[in-house]
């Protein structure tokens, strides 16, 4: 399977993928890139357009400037996880009536914590209350809080007797993570709605503790695409099933690319990668149709000292250790060259050093690039790891220049 729909039934939507192209093509900066392109009536013609990356998106939207045609544009920033911002461009409701048709986490007898941080310019807030807005629930809009704050603001959860929360997956964890160091239990709470990672499997374990009636609940999407899938507690965490209206390919070396086939969409989203790679499945749940199981980004592998590290299986391995919460791998670079490499732990880890001599002899890209100088690669327990204070995700790898000191891709 390359797409998440067939021909029948992409064919209607094709129409707003042949508007975005016309669009495309009035960009000066991209040139004579489409003229030899012929407009997609079919879903081959359709793969053989030239993908979009994401800076393609920003320098079209630059543009483009496009407006809602009914309501407010919002400008939402987009990236910031693994590069540079962007700004994207969404009309009020950011398509959430579409994925409300076919997905229904929410219900009117729902108390909903909105725990994704708001303002900012970052979309997941708003989008979350879009879809309570339709669900006709109560909403609590939280939004992001201080270490200080999460015993007193958890009281008053557990005394509300909330029963969904959302948010991104690191941020949940710090929710129950805390709760559980409090000794707060949420009974009530039966659903844990997520986007903007992919989930994380030590979730579970708290969720056992604080919250063991709570299922998952997730969201994909980017901000260019909007939420292109979502998935229920039957599905497995990394599979997604796609909206009608959102076009899923899956093409060269298993990268992803998104068709928007919504004629409302103000993105000329358009064979957009977001740097997923991906398969399309058949999803255990039993839901007939392509689902789309994200295999992680293919970013993860980071250059140091000329050699590909896998940052996913490394952080794989470390989080296998009894009492690790999370690690996280950062790359210290000097004058563009990886001076140090480390692998921040957190939790409970009994013997770093034992950790650190076991990757070092188990990772070749580490032992081959620092076989001079091995004290460079350092395993450290730490109280907080590196994250983007502004969407509340903590990337899996961070990049830091040493002079000047800042400069991290979180
Ligand atoms: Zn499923």
């Amino acid at each position: 399977m390359r797409f998440s729909l067939t021909e029948e039934q992409a064919t209607g939507g094709l129409a707003v993928a042949r508007r975005n192209l016309e669009l495309l093509c009035t960009v000066p900066e991209f040139g004579d890139r489409y003229a030899e392109v012929t407009p997609p009536g079919t879903l081959a013609e359709l793969a053989a357009l030239p993908p979009l990356a994401k800076d393609d998106l920003n320098t079209a939207l630059a543009h483009l400037e496009p407006t809602a045609e009914q309501g407010a544009t919002w400008l939402f920033q987009s990236g910031g996880s693994t590069g540079a911002p962007k700004v994207g461009y969404a009309p009020t409701g950011f398509y959430m009536a579409k994925v409300f048709e076919h997905w229904q986490p929410l219900d009117r007898d729902d108390i909903f914590v909105n725990a994704w941080g708001a303002g900012r310019m970052w979309g997941a807030h708003f989008l979350a209350a879009g879809l309570a807005d339709l669900s006709g629930c109560r909403v609590i809009a939280l939004g992001s809080v201080t270490r200080e704050e999460y015993p007193q603001w958890l009281g008053f959860l557990a005394d509300r007797k909330v029963t969904a929360i959302g948010g991104t997956p690191s941020v949940l964890r710090l929710w129950f993570a805390h709760a559980r160091a409090a000794g707060i239990e949420l009974p009530s709470l039966r659903k844990v709605l997520w986007l903007g990672e992919a989930w994380q499997p030590q979730l579970e374990e708290d969720l056992a503790l604080v919250a063991p009636k709570a299922r998952r609940h997730g969201m994909f999407g980017s901000t260019e695409t909007w939420v292109v899938g979502s998935n229920t507690p039957d599905c497995p965490a990394d599979t997604f099933h796609p909206f009608p209206h959102q076009l899923v390919h899956v093409g060269d070396g298993g990268l992803l690319d998104f068709t928007s086939l919504d004629p409302a969409m103000l993105n000329p989203v358009l064979r957009y990668r977001t740097g997923d790679a991906g398969e399309l499945t058949t999803c255990r749940c039993g839901r007939p149709g392509p689902a789309m199981r994200v295999l992680g980004r293919r970013d993860s592998v980071v250059q140091v000292r000329g050699l590909g590290l896998h940052v996913d299986e490394l952080l794989a391995r470390v989080e296998r250790e009894p009492g690790v919460l999370r690690a996280q791998v950062v790359i210290t670079e000097q004058g563009g060259r990886a001076k140090q490499v480390d692998v921040l732990v957190l939790g409970a880890l009994s013997d770093p050093d034992a950790l650190r001599r076991e990757l070092l002899s188990a990772t070749f890209t580490l032992s081959t690039a620092f076989v001079h100088d091995p004290e460079q690669v350092r395993v450290r327990v730490v109280d907080a790891l590196v994250g983007n204070d502004r969407t509340g995700k903590t990337a899996a790898f961070v990049v830091r220049d040493e002079t000047p000191m800042v400069g991290e891709e979180s």
